[in-house]
């Protein structure tokens, strides 16, 4: 409690300062909100253009399905944090459940329980989008100040602390092999390095929407309504009139009967991908290409695990420090699928529902937990013809799912990824590595381990894949035949309505998304501030 009371809490603050948040869960009859803007999630989209139209002077209304909560609630524990603050409890799959996808479902959406690696888009990314999409101004020159403005304004910085054991481990022993890797940078002010970011940040120091954007917003006069599910939008001829919302108990998932209507002139869709397109389907939106809730992208991620004589705890000190991108660079990106490397944190759920095993070998699993190195490959898809993302589905109940195919191309890289970590792993000392595989076991050498891989079947259930970064869904493009959305963020064959989060992006990114959400949106919001009010949009400032 002592310690309680020694961390700020800015939400409890803002709220004592009156700060207009409405809970769905506690109203008792129908309502209806008016606002300028309304904006459908909280997350890094949603969050980052509340501030800029709440600066700009418009009357904006943000609605949330997850609860509002603060540093005081999150207490580093798995079995609290999952359920409560994550999309389908941190189980969300994809059709046929070979992939385990992570989002949040909280205010500040997937930014408040994120790792914090901050890269910008990369150019080659950026390049692809103009070439492929006609996306011309969307350069690297174009979209510098846009990362810079949001680097300074989340505090996006180098990390002075040195890495962690976990993250160290894929430094050294790529160095042995030659494989170049860097220091990631943090999006994190005052940072205690404790690792549990996934489950909130207990110190406010990660400065994700829940105690930046969406603070700032509601200090400018931003309504924010929590557990409200925006249903589907209403039409009137090409303008959306009104959103309807559900209302949702206090667990967060079961609604209580009461419904919500919100008028607005303008309507930001930001509820991440999946959630984003699904709820575009169930509005029934114009898709005369059939486009909408297509090219979902996710990064299949796939998972090497090392087991050392030393200690590793990658459950302490900051998450993801080191990367390689040698085996993004090395190769073309429309090519045969590259993949970064980057080192997971490991709290015991996390590992325990990934590691693939049973029983007795699951258990020697878990006794070893301490000893366990993670590492990881994010396969850079979309890039390859044969690379074209998932499809989003609406369930007979209307919430959304991910069909989501792992095509020949991708397990191909899945191989080549599950090579490279082990051979990263044995390089760094590695006692044994086990490829996260049904089929696979603890292989004492390289050599032994890169037969035995190159044998394993690629194939969905037996190689685990899971994923944090879902892009897509609802791809912008300057071509209404590979677009639903245009350049600067506006659905195609509506008025008012613009999609401002990772749906947007026509390609997954090849680099964690959070920044690259950030300042692409940050410019679509500035652009959609100037044309509702007629003045220049306000800049952010830290
Ligand atoms: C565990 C984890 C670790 C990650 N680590 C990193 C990292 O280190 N670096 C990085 O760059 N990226 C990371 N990411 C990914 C990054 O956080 C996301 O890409 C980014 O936050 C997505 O932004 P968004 O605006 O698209 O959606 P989100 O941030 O997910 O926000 C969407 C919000 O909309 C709400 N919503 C959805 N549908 C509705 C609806 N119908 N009605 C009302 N509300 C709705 C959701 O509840 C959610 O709060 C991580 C993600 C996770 C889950």
């Amino acid at each position: 409690m002592a310690q309680e009371n020694r961390i700020p809490d800015p939400i409890a603050a803002g709220l004592a300062s009156g700060w207009q948040v409405v809970d769905a869960a506690t109203l008792t009859g129908a309502r209806t909100i008016e606002a300028d803007v309304a904006i459908i999630g909280s997350g890094a989209g949603g969050g980052v253009t509340a501030e800029i139209l709440a600066l700009a002077g418009l009357k904006v209304l943000i609605v949330e399905e997850g609860a509002l909560k603060s540093s005081r609630d999150f207490k580093m524990r798995e079995a609290d944090a999952y359920p409560a603050l994550y999309q389908e409890s941190a189980a969300r799959k994809t059709r046929d459940k070979a992939i385990n996808i992570l989002q949040g479902r909280t205010v500040g959406g997937s930014t408040t329980v994120n790792w914090t690696s901050s890269f910008r888009t990369p150019p080659a990314t950026l390049a692809f989008w103009q070439r492929e999409f006609g996306l011309r101004d969307y350069t690297q020159e174009a979209l510098a100040p846009w990362f810079a403005m949001m680097e300074r304004r989340l505090h996006i910085a180098d990390w002075p602390t040195p890495p962690n054991t976990n993250n160290d481990l894929l430094r050294q022993g790529a160095d042995k092999l030659g494989i170049p890797t860097a220091a990631i940078r943090r999006n994190v002010n005052g940072c205690w390095n404790l690792g549990y970011c996934g489950m909130g940040c207990p110190t406010n120091a990660k400065q994700s929407m829940l105690v930046t954007t969406i603070p700032s917003a509601l200090k400018h006069g931003a309504t924010l309504l929590t557990h409200a599910r925006a249903e589907r939008l209403v039409w009137q001829g090409d303008r959306a009139e009104s959103l309807l919302c559900t209302a949702l108990g206090p667990d967060g998932i079961v609604p209580t009967g009461q419904h919500v209507v919100v008028r607005a002139r303008h309507f930001v869709v930001a509820g991440g991908a999946i959630n984003s397109p699904a709820l575009l389907l169930r509005s029934r939106a114009p898709d005369p290409h059939s486009l909408l809730g297509r090219r979902t992208f996710l990064h299949p991620t796939v998972i090497s695990a090392g087991r050392f004589a030393q200690k590793v705890e990658g459950f302490a000190g900051a998450p993801q420090t080191v990367y390689s991108d040698h085996f993004l660079e090395t190769q073309a990106i429309d090519g045969p699928v590259g993949f970064k490397l980057e080192v997971p944190p490991l709290h015991p759920v996390l590992f325990s529902t990934t590691m693939a095993g049973f029983g007795e070998v699951h258990a020697e699993t878990m006794r070893q937990f301490p000893h366990i190195h993670a590492t990881l490959a994010l396969l850079r898809d979309g890039f390859h013809e044969d690379s074209r993302g998932g499809r989003v589905h609406l369930r007979g109940d209307g919430s959304a799912e991910l069909d989501y195919t792992m095509s020949p191309v991708l397990w191909d890289g899945a191989r080549r990824a599950l090579l490279a970590m082990a051979e990263i792993q044995f390089a760094a000392g590695a006692l044994t590595v086990t490829p996260v595989h049904e089929q696979a076991r603890a292989y004492a050498s390289w050599a032994e381990a890169r037969e035995a891989i190159a044998a394993l079947p690629m194939k969905p259930m037996q190689t685990r894949v899971a994923s944090a970064h879902v892009m897509g869904g609802c791809a912008m493009s300057g071509d209404e035949r590979s677009g639903v959305v245009d350049g600067a963020g506006r659905y195609r064959g509506l008025a008012n309505v613009s999609v401002h989060d990772g749906s947007l992006f026509p390609t997954s990114i090849g680099a964690n998304p959070q920044l690259s959400i950030y300042g692409i949106t940050a410019r679509l919001a500035s652009g959609l501030a100037q044309q509702l009010t007629g003045r220049p949009a306000p800049r952010l400032e830290a």
